[in-house]
C-alpha cells in the first residue's frame, strides 16, 4: 500500500492534530487497501480506550416544534408539511422508564428549539427523571440559549449537551442557516456549555452543501480546540421539503474516514455511529465501529411519534418498538464482535 498514506496515518495519530495537506490526501484515499488501513488504525486507538464496549444512549426525541429555519432541516420552522407534536411529561417518563428496563443509563431529550418547552419546564423534567433514575446520566440537545438557562438545566441536574457547531467556517455557515442565526453565537453557547460543566458534544453533518476539504479542515481545528468529551458526525440528507431538496446527500465512505480521522486525533472521545449512517447503508452503523465509532444511540420515542420527527428522509426504525430497536442494536453489535454496555457511558480519561 502508499507508504506516503501510511506515514501520514501514523503522523496524524502520533501528534493528535492534522494538517490541511494531510486531511487532503486521507480524504481522497479510494483503495480498499488504504480505507482499511485507516480504518483499523482508528479501531485499534478505540480499543485501547473502550475495548470492544458500544456505549448506548436512549434518544427521546420530544418535541418538533422548531423556530429556527435552518435550510438542512426537515423540522424547519417554515416546513408547513411537518406534522407538529410535543411529548407530555408523563410520555417521556415512560420512554425513560421503559428504556431503563431495556438497560439505558443515559437518556438524550432532543427537540427542535420549541418555546413551549420554558427553563421551567426543561428543569423539572430534567429532575424528574434524575430523581427516578440517580444512576442515570441527562444529556439535553435543544439548540442554542443563554448561558443562564444552561446554567439552570444544569443546576436542575443535566449532565450532557449536545450542540452540533454544523460547520467552523463562517462563510459556509451562512449558506446552511438564514441570516439571523449566527456561527459565532453557536461557538459562543458551545464554550458556556463547557464552562458550566457540562460533557460537551459538537459536531457536523459530512457533505453538507457547500462543504469542502477546508471547511471540514476548519471544523477538525474547532474540535482541536473545543476539546469536547462527543463529536457527533453523519452524513447530511436531504429531506423533500426543505430548501435543500435537491441537494446531493452525503457518503458513506465520507463518513466514515471522517469518523477514522476523528479518532486518531482524539482517542478518548464519544463517537457516535449515528442513525444518519444507518439510513444511508443498511450496515451504516456496524461500519461507524468499524471505523472508530463507540456509541448508538437507538430511539426511545414512542412509535407514533417517530415518523414525525423528520430531520430527513427516510429515517430507519420509525416503525419498531424501543424493545425491538434496542435487542436489534445489541445483535448487530455482536455481529461486528462489540458488546453493548449497561453504564452511564462516561467519557474515559
Ligand atoms: N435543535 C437541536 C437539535 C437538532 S437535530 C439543535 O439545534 O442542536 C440534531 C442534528 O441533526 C442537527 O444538529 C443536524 O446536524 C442534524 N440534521 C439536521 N438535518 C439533517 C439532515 N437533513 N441530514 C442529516 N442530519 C441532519
Amino acid at each position: 500500500m502508499n507508504e506516503e498514506i501510511k506515514s501520514i496515518i501514523n503522523k496524524v495519530k502520533q501528534s493528535r492534530n492534522i494538517s490541511l495537506e494531510q486531511l487532503k490526501l486521507l480524504l481522497e484515499i479510494n483503495d480498499d487497501e488504504g480505507v482499511h488501513f485507516i480504518r483499523e488504525e482508528a479501531v485499534k486507538v478505540c480499543q485501547k480506550t473502550y475495548g470492544n464496549q458500544v456505549l448506548i444512549r436512549g434518544l427521546i426525541e420530544f418535541t418538533n416544534f422548531c423556530k429556527n429555519d435552518c435550510y438542512y432541516c426537515g423540522i424547519r420552522r417554515s416546513n408547513s408539511q411537518a406534522d407538529r407534536y410535543r411529548l407530555t411529561k408523563e410520555q417521556m417518563l415512560d420512554c425513560c422508564a421503559n428504556g431503563y428496563e431495556l438497560g439505558f443509563r443515559t437518556f438524550v431529550l432532543q427537540g427542535g428549539e420549541d418555546g413551549y418547552f420554558t427553563d421551567d419546564k426543561i428543569c423539572d423534567l430534567v429532575s424528574a427523571i434524575k430523581e427516578k433514575y440517580s444512576d442515570c446520566a441527562v444529556t439535553l440537545s435543544i439548540g442554542e440559549k443563554s448561558k443562564e438557562s444552561y446554567k439552570r438545566y444544569f443546576d436542575a441536574g443535566a449532565d450532557r449537551y449536545l450542540l452540533r457547531h454544523e460547520t467552523a467556517d463562517e462563510a459556509h455557515y451562512k449558506k446552511l442557516h438564514p441570516e439571523e442565526m449566527s456561527l459565532a453565537h453557536r461557538k459562543q453557547c458551545l464554550w458556556d456549555l463547557k464552562e458550566i460543566g457540562y460533557q460537551v458534544g459538537c459536531g457536523f453533518m459530512v457533505g453538507s452543501p457547500g462543504q469542502t476539504v477546508e471547511t471540514l479542515y476548519e471544523d477538525l481545528q474547532f474540535i482541536r480546540e473545543l476539546q469536547p468529551h462527543m463529536v457527533g458526525i453523519g452524513p447530511f440528507i436531504s429531506q423533500k421539503d426543505t430548501p435543500f431538496a435537491d441537494k446531493a446527500s452525503g457518503t458513506m465512505e465520507q463518513t466514515l474516514k471522517l469518523l477514522a480521522i476523528i479518532r486518531l486525533i482524539h482517542p478518548h472521545v464519544l463517537l457516535p455511529a449515528t442513525t444518519a449512517l444507518g439510513t444511508i447503508h443498511p450496515k451504516g452503523r456496524e461500519l461507524g465501529i468499524l471505523s472508530g465509532a463507540n456509541v448508538v444511540m437507538p430511539n426511545l420515542s414512542p412509535v407514533n411519534v417517530r415518523e414525525k420527527y423528520k430531520l430527513y428522509d427516510n429515517k430507519i426504525c420509525t416503525g419498531n418498538e424501543a424493545a425491538e430497536c434496542r435487542y436489534c442494536m445489541e445483535n448487530r453489535m455482536k455481529s461486528i464482535g462489540y458488546e453493548v454496555a449497561v453504564s452511564r457511558g462516561d467519557y474515559i480519561e
